[in-house]
């Protein structure tokens, strides 16, 4: 009876040196890799397309007037876009002064 209390001792002793000899691992390999890790999410900071919607660092991305692209086609079919809804707008009023 006595052992089996020794030995049950022994094995709480084990199990919580090794939880707390992974905890300090962890915040060990924490230390040295945050910073690293930090820089790198600055420098990968994410962004959205405006035409697609794909998400993308923003080193890789077009910027244009605050909108972010991903590619120049991207830019250039949004913009190309805009300017038709702007045309249709200027033509609707035409029609208007025309009383069609
Ligand atoms: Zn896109």
């Amino acid at each position: 009876m006595n052992l089996l209390l020794i030995r049950l001792i022994i094995f709480a002793v084990l199990f919580f040196a090794g939880l707390k000899l992974y905890r300090m691992y962890r915040e060990w390999k924490l230390d040295r890799e945050g910073p690293r890790q930090a820089g790198d999410a600055q420098a990968n900071r994410m962004v959205r397309c405006r035409w697609c919607q794909v998400h993308l660092p923003e080193e890789d991305a077009l910027r244009v007037r605050g909108d972010w692209f991903c590619s120049g086609d991207h830019r250039d079919k949004y913009l190309a876009e805009r300017q038709e809804e702007e045309q249709e707008t200027h033509h609707e009023q035409h029609n208007d002064k025309r009383g069609e």
